[in-house]
Order: structure tokens, then sequence, then C-alpha cells
């Protein structure tokens, strides 16, 4: 099988030196899927703000914007809707080189700015483990990075955005003064409260591109727990791998990655922007590549390898941030029914006992997740009504789609994750219950009454149960 896995790998990749950009265009099952690739909903149009946006006509709803997709489930989705696309929003409109405070264009990704900021000694203040998102996209879904126990999420550093609602009127929207609910409700308001035209946020001050960062093995989940207790306040950004496939006195090993951006000194040669993808997934997978058994080798080589390597290292800023972005499309390799993340938070009191009950259904359950993630985060309060980060453990996994099974499996995890008032984190679902959505977010009534009406997606229509349109 193993075998099998790896040369279809490589006669993937070498198909793809022989096809032009368009062939493997129209390989893709869907020119505006979501990361997932389930469900695969297609929109009735698409509009390009604003070249196209003169055509919008608001009764004709609903609508919503769309990023660049990275969302895995269908909270970027619009079944027989309207998607407006921000692609052309990609400019820098403010950037002040010496107090660190940027204004961009809606459409612009972390990427774009990346390059721009590290060069002039800044750098984004929160990052997911992607940088092929958007800024608006990161205000919709208030993203957190690695560093959440120190400073929050994106939506903490935040200072203004526009807003255009299908009132036909433009709101501009401060944490303090000018229409202070609607910045709230806007900061992981999935896109439901109008169309983001700009955003502005503060920015970090750093030295180089690079993170001196610290990897250390754990033998099992209660060990994790101890490590991140002496560690979490000494570094900047942590988080841990797990490997789900451990089994008996190991579930929950892993590795525990700690880093702090480089002291001035410590870099001799400095590269600020790296161009850091090499390999592109052209195809889509087999259904079967990913099994347990492929899903088992991966993690037990990955965790040897970084076992014996474990230590101190300087490294650029792109593999310790992005390590996924290095390999293009690689959401193929789960294959043409695609697959889902479960992100859970639980509360620090509850926590230990719930990841740990996770963990061990999961290893009991043979349905190995390939890449699993476990971080906690810190009790800075999100300032969105309906922002995903609050103080405690967060654990995301990967599932290929294998149907029933799957979804079962993971309403038992909701269940789990229900039980302690935890929350499930809407940018990477596409199945939990309207249920589960109403307990995760208690302010979800108050927040109601800032959706423009004119806008909506498939995941709010699911898990408010309202009727597709
Ligand atoms: C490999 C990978 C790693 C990730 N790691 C993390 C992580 O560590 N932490 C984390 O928090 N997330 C993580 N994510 C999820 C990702 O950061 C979020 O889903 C992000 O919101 C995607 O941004 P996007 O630009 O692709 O937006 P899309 O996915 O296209 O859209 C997301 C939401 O933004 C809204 N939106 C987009 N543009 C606008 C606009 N102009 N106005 C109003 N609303 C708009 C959409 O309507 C939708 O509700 C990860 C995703 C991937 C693929």
């Amino acid at each position: 099988m193993l075998l099998f896995w790896f040369v279809w790998l490589v006669l993937s990749l070498r198909f793809k030196q022989g096809m032009s950009a368009n062939e493997f265009s129209a390989l893709s099952t869907l020119a505006y899927p979501s990361w997932g690739h389930y469900p695969e909903y297609r929109p009735k149009n698409i509009l390009q703000y604003p070249w196209s946006f003169s055509e919008v006509d608001f009764n004709a709803a609903p609508y919503l914007a769309y990023g660049k997709g990275r969302s895995y489930g269908d909270s970027c989705l619009n079944k027989d809707g309207v998607l407006i696309h921000s692609s052309q929003l990609n400019h820098i409109l403010y950037f002040d080189t010496d107090n660190g405070v940027i204004r961009c264009e809606a459409g612009v990704t972390f990427d774009d700015l990346l390059s721009v900021i590290v060069a002039a000694g800044w750098f984004l203040p929160v990052t997911p483990g992607t940088r092929f998102i958007t800024v608006a996209g990161a205000v919709a879904n208030d993203v957190h990075g690695k560093n959440h126990h120190a400073v929050g999420s994106f939506g903490n550093h935040i200072t203004a955005f526009e807003l255009k609602r299908s009132d036909g009127q433009t709101r501009v929207c401060t944490p303090d003064n000018e229409n202070k609910e609607l910045f709230a409700a806007t900061i992981g308001g999935l896109g439901l409260t109008g169309f983001i035209t700009w955003v502005e946020f503060r920015l970090k001050r750093i030295s180089n591109a690079y993170v001196t960062t610290s990897t250390t093995p754990f033998s099992s989940v209660s060990d994790f727990f101890e490590l991140d207790n002496l560690n979490l306040d000494k570094h900047e950004y942590t988080v841990a791998w797990i490997d789900t496939t451990s089994r008996s006195g190991q579930i929950g090993r892993g590795l525990y990655f700690s880093g702090e951006h480089a002291k001035e000194h410590s870099v001799k040669n400095t590269k600020h922007h790296k161009k850091q993808r090499s390999l592109n997934l052209p195809v889509n997978f087999p259904n079967f590549a990913l099994n347990a058994l492929t899903v088992k080798a991966f993690n037990v080589l990955y965790f040897n390898h970084h076992k014996n390597k474990h230590g101190h290292a300087l490294t650029h800023y792109a593999p310790f941030f992005y390590p996924l972005d290095n390999i293009e499309n690689w959401n193929r390799m789960y294959g043409k029914r695609g697959f889902l993340q479960h992100q859970c938070v639980v509360p620090l009191r509850d926590g230990k006992e719930v990841i740990s009950e996770i963990l061990k259904r999961v290893s009991a359950s043979g349905m190995a997740s390939f890449l699993s993630v476990l971080k906690r985060f810190g009790n800075i309060p999100s300032i969105g009504m309906m922002s995903f980060p609050r103080e405690g453990y967060t654990l995301a996994l990967d599932f290929p789609n294998n149907g029933k099974r799957t979804f079962t499996f993971l309403n038992e995890l909701d269940t789990l994750v229900r039980s302690v008032n935890g929350a499930i984190y809407p940018a990477k679902d596409a199945r939990m219950s309207a249920e589960t959505f109403a307990v995760s977010y208690p302010r979800l009534e108050s927040f109601k009454n800032y959706i423009d009406p004119a806008f909506s997606s498939s995941f709010w229509r699911r898990v408010t149960q309202q009727q597709a349109v």
C-alpha cells in the first residue's frame, strides 16, 4: 500500500510537468471550493468586488464574501447563492513603517503582507498555520496562532475596518468609538455582517526573518500537559503535534514545538521572504491512499525523525509557521471525497480529561487522524461576539471523509466537548449540529441583530436550520 502511495505521488509530480496551468485548473473539481473539499457546493453566481459589484441586486440574496477558501467546511460556501470574490482588492493602502500600523484591502493575503513587512522589520501579530488566507478572512474567523496565550487572536490587533452593507451604507468600525458593536459582531462574524473592504491593524516588531525554535518529544498526553505548564509562559509561540495512532501507555505522544523571533545577533544571513512552495499535488489521491496503515506509517516516521533531532535550532519563519504550505494542494491527498477537520476548545478545568478521552477514543477507533495539533489558549478575551478562541485547550484533528462512520464518530466527540461547555470552530466545520453550535456560542442571539439581511452562508443555514435557497 505504502509503495503504491509513493509511486502515485512520484507519478503525480512528474505528470504536472507536462501539463499547462489551464489543464490543471480544469482538473480541479470546483472553482470555489473549501479546503476540505466537503461539502462541494456550487454558488449560483460569482462577482468580483468591486468590478462587478454594480450588478449586485440585494433582492437576489443571499450573498457571501469569499477570500481564499482556506476554511475547511461550508462557512465560505453559499450553495445556490452569490459569492463576492475579493481577489481584486489586493492593495496595501498605508504602511507606517515607524509604528507598525498597516491598512490593506480585504483580499490582500498574509503571504502578500509578509513579502513587504518582514523586510521592514515587522511581522504579523497573529498568524494561522497557512499564509494563503486573506486579511478579511482572518477577521471573519478571528483566526488564532501559536501565540494565542501571549497576544490573543487576530481581532485583538485590529484598529479599524470598513464594512459595506446591503442598505448601501459604508461603515467604518473601530474597537472603541465608531460602530463598536458592529466591530465586535464582525470579528469572528463568519462574513455575515456585510462585505469588508479594508482592514487596519498593528504589526509586531522583529529584528530579522528567523525564529529560534525548540522541539521536545513527549511520550503521552499527560506529559504534554506537564511540559506545557512548564513552557507556556517562557515562549512566545507554542504548539504540539500529536501522534494519534499511538496506543496503550503512549496515547497522545507527540512533539512540543516552541519558538520566539530571533534576536539580531543570532542571525548572519537574512533572507526576508521565502517562496516556500516546492511541490504540488496536481490531482486527488485515490480515496484509499490515506488509511489507518499509511497514517500510522507517516506518524511513526515523523515522530522518530523529530525525536532524533530534538533540541534548539534557528529556523526561517516560513517552515516554522507554515510547514504545510510547502506542498501546494496538499488537501488532495485525502482523495475526491475530501476530509473533515474537528477542532474543539475545552475549558482548562476539565480540559485534560476531555482531551485525554478524545485521544483515547481516536486511538481505539482506528480512525487515525493524519494531522493533529494540540495547543493551550490563554486568557486574553476575544473581541468578537462569535470568536472561537477562549481560555482552554484546543485540539484539531483531520479525518478522511469515510461517510457515516466518520460523521457518527465526530458527533461522539461533539458530545464530549459539549459536556464541559466547550466549543467547535466553524472555520473548520462541515457537520456540527444546530444544538452544538448554539451551546458553543452563548452570544449567538445578540449577534443575530447585526447580521446583514442580504448575507448568508451554507454553514449559517445549516446550523440555524434555515432552508437552503
Ligand atoms: C493549512 C491550514 C491551516 C490553518 N490553520 C489555522 C490556524 O492555525 N488558526 C486558525 O484560526 N485558522 C486556521 N486555518 C483556517 C483559516 O485561517 C481560516 O479559515 C481563514 O478564515 C481562511 O481565510 P480565507 O481568506 O481563505 O477566507 P475564506 O475561507 O474564503 O472565508 C472565510 C470567511 O471569511 C469571510 N470573508 C472573506 N472575505 C470577506 C470580506 N471581504 N468581507 C467579509 N467577510 C469575508 C467569508 O465569508 C467566510 O465566512 C487554517 C487553514 C488551513 C488551510
